[in-house]
C-alpha cells in the first residue's frame, strides 16, 4: 500500500477515520508521541507497521556483530568479566557451596540486566548500546528473579514430562524450548511477565506475528549458541583456569548481547505485528524520513492541495518559505497553486514575495519561466525590485522576448529610481541589446547613459568593456571605413 498522495513512497500509517493511507513525510510527528496525528482530521492514526519497510533483521546481522564492540557494550563487558574475576578467585579460595550460588547468582543477574536492557532499547529503535548508568536506571523491572522463575518452571515442567513420557517426552520438551526460545526472550523482555514467557498462545502469537522468519531467527539464535560453545570449549581447553573464568563469563556475554540485540530488532522490525508501539519520532529518525522540517513542510502541501484544502496548503507554504532555502521552492508551488485557483489577488502576492527574493540569481531561468506564465495569467504584474528585473533580463536569450524585456524596462528609470540595483537592471537591458538583439546603436546609448548616471559601482568595469565592444563593432561595419 503507498501513500494516496505521494504514490511511490509505502504507507506506513492510516486514519481510520479518513480512511486514507499516509508516508511517513505525511505525518505530524510531535516529539514523544507513539501515534502522530492525521494532517487532514487531526485524529490519531493506526500504524502499518515498518515490517516490510526497515531493512529485515536477516540483513541487519553486521549490526548485530558489531554491537558488542560498541563503546558502551565494551565497557558493561569490561566490568562483567572483572566482577568473574573476582568472583572466580573468591569461589576457589572458599569453597563453600551457598557463597557460590549466590556469588553466580550475583554476577547472573548483572548480565541479564544488560542484556535485556540491550533488547528493549534496540526494541525501540535506538541501536546504540546502553551505556551502564543507564542500565542502573532501567533496572527496576528485576529481569534477573524473572529469568530465574523461568528458569525453574522450565526444570520443573521438565521433570514432570520426564516422569509421565520418559526420555522421549523430555526430548521433545528439549527441542521445543529451543524452538520457543527467541519467542520466551522476546515476550519476558517486552511484556515482562513469567506468564507471557510460558504460555503457549502467548508465545505462538509471537511466533506467528514474526511469520515465518522466526525460523530463520531460531537458526540464528542456534549459530550463536554453537559459537558461543566452540569460545567457551577453546579457552577452557588451552587456558589456565584463573584467566579462563572470567573469559568464559566474557564470551558468555559477549554472545547473549549479540543475540539480544537481534532480538530487539526483530520486536523493532515486526512491533506493529506483535502489539508494541514505538515512538513515532524514532522511526523516523531511522527511516531515512525527509529529516529537513521544510521538505516534509512541502509533501504536507501535497496533501492539503490534492484535497483541495488551499487554505491550509497557503499556510504551510508560507510558513516553508520563511527559511530562505527552501523560499522559492514553496513560493514557485504558492504562484502556481494561486494561478490554477484562479486567485489573481493571491498570485500576485505569492509572485511579489518570490521576486523579492535576494538571491533570485540562484535560479534565474525558472524565475524567467514563472514571470512569463504570472504574465500571461495576471499581465498588470511586474517585480517591483532592480534585483529581480536585472535577474529577469540577465537570463533572456531569445530575441523573440523583446517585448517582455520592453515591458520590464519601460518604467524601470522612474519607478525604480531610489533602488540600489538600478545600475544593475540597467547593465542587464544594455547587454540584452547589445548581446541578444545585436542592436549596438541602442547598446551604445544605454550604456552611455548607465555610465553618465552611475559613473561608479560594480558594474562600471563590465559596462565599459561592453562598450568598448559595441563600439568596435559598430566601426567594423561601417561600409566605408
Ligand atoms: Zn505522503
Ligand atoms: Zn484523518
Amino acid at each position: 500500500m503507498n501513500c494516496k498522495y505521494h504514490l511511490h513512497k509505502k504507507a506506513l500509517w492510516h486514519c481510520n477515520h479518513c480512511d486514507t493511507p499516509f508516508c511517513i513525510d505525511c505525518c505530524d510527528v510531535e516529539p514523544g508521541m507513539h501515534a502522530p496525528r492525521c494532517l487532514l482530521c487531526r485524529n490519531h492514526m493506526d500504524s502499518y507497521g515498518i515490517s516490510d519497510h526497515v531493512e529485515p533483521f536477516w540483513n541487519k546481522l553486521s549490526l548485530f556483530n558489531g554491537y558488542p564492540f560498541q563503546k558502551n557494550a565494551l565497557s558493561f563487558l569490561g566490568i562483567f568479566m572483572a566482577i568473574a574475576f573476582v568472583v572466580g578467585i573468591i569461589n576457589s579460595f572458599i569453597p563453600v557451596w551457598l557463597i557460590n550460588v549466590i556469588l553466580k547468582v550475583m554476577l547472573f543477574s548483572v548480565g541479564i540486566t544488560y542484556v535485556f536492557s540491550v533488547l528493549t532499547k534496540v526494541a525501540r529503535g535506538e541501536f546504540d548500546a546502553p551505556s551502564n548508568d543507564e542500565v542502573a536506571l532501567n533496572n527496576s523491572n528485576d529481569m534477573t528473579g524473572k529469568v530465574i522463575g523461568l528458569y525453574l518452571v522450565l526444570i520443573g515442567m521438565g521433570f514432570l514430562i520426564t516422569l509421565s513420557a520418559g526420555g522421549m517426552g523430555l526430548l521433545i520438551f528439549g527441542l521445543a524450548i529451543g524452538f520457543f526460545f527467541p519467542a520466551m526472550m522476546i515476550n519476558l523482555g517486552m511484556i515482562k511477565d513469567i506468564g507471557a514467557a510460558i504460555n503457549p498462545s502467548d508465545l505462538l502469537r509471537t511466533v506467528t506475528g514474526i511469520g515465518w522468519p522466526y525460523l530463520l531467527l531460531v537458526l540464528f539464535v542456534y549459530l550463536i549458541g554453537l559459537g558461543l560453545q566452540f569460545a567457551q570449549n577453546t579457552i577452557y581447553f588451552w587456558l589456565p583456569e584463573f584467566v579462563s573464568y572470567p573469559l568464559i563469563y566474557g564470551a558468555l556475554a559477549f554472545f547473549y548481547i549479540m543475540m539480544f540485540s537481534m532480538f530487539g530488532y526483530v520486536v523493532y522490525q515486526y512491533h506493529a505485528e506483535l502489539g508494541y508501539g514505538i515512538d513515532a519520532e524514532q522511526i523516523m529518525n531511522n527511516e531515512n524520513v525527509q529529516q529537513v522540517e521544510e521538505l516534509r513542510k512541502l509533501a504536507h502541501s501535497d496533501v492539503y492541495i490534492q484535497e483541495g484544502r488551499f487554505e491550509d496548503a497557503e499556510a504551510v507554504l508560507y510558513e516553508t518559505a520563511k527559511n530562505p532555502q527552501y523560499s522559492s521552492l514553496a513560493l514557485e508551488r504558492l504562484i502556481k497553486l494561486n494561478m490554477a485557483r484562479n486567485n489573481p489577488v493571491a498570485t500576485v502576492k505569492a509572485a511579489r514575495a518570490y521576486y523579492d527574493q535576494k538571491d533570485l540569481f540562484r535560479h534565474a531561468p525558472k524565475a524567467l519561466a514563472l514571470y512569463q506564465e504570472i504574465d500571461s495569467f495576471e499581465p498588470r504584474f511586474k517585480p517591483m525590485n532592480a534585483n529581480a528585473r536585472a535577474v529577469l533580463i540577465g537570463a533572456i536569450r531569445n530575441p523573440k522576448l523583446l517585448p517582455v524585456v520592453e515591458k520590464l524596462t519601460t518604467d524601470m528609470q522612474d519607478k525604480l529610481e531610489q533602488d540600489p540595483a538600478l545600475a544593475q537592471a540597467l547593465s542587464a537591458e544594455a547587454k540584452f541589446y547589445a548581446e541578444v538583439m545585436n542592436d549596438d546603436d541602442k547598446a551604445i546609448d544605454l550604456l552611455k547613459n548607465l555610465l553618465a548616471k552611475f559613473p561608479h559601482g560594480s558594474h562600471k568595469i563590465e559596462a565599459e568593456r561592453l562598450l568598448g565592444i559595441c563600439m568596435n563593432m559598430k566601426q567594423s561595419f561601417k561600409p566605408n571605413a
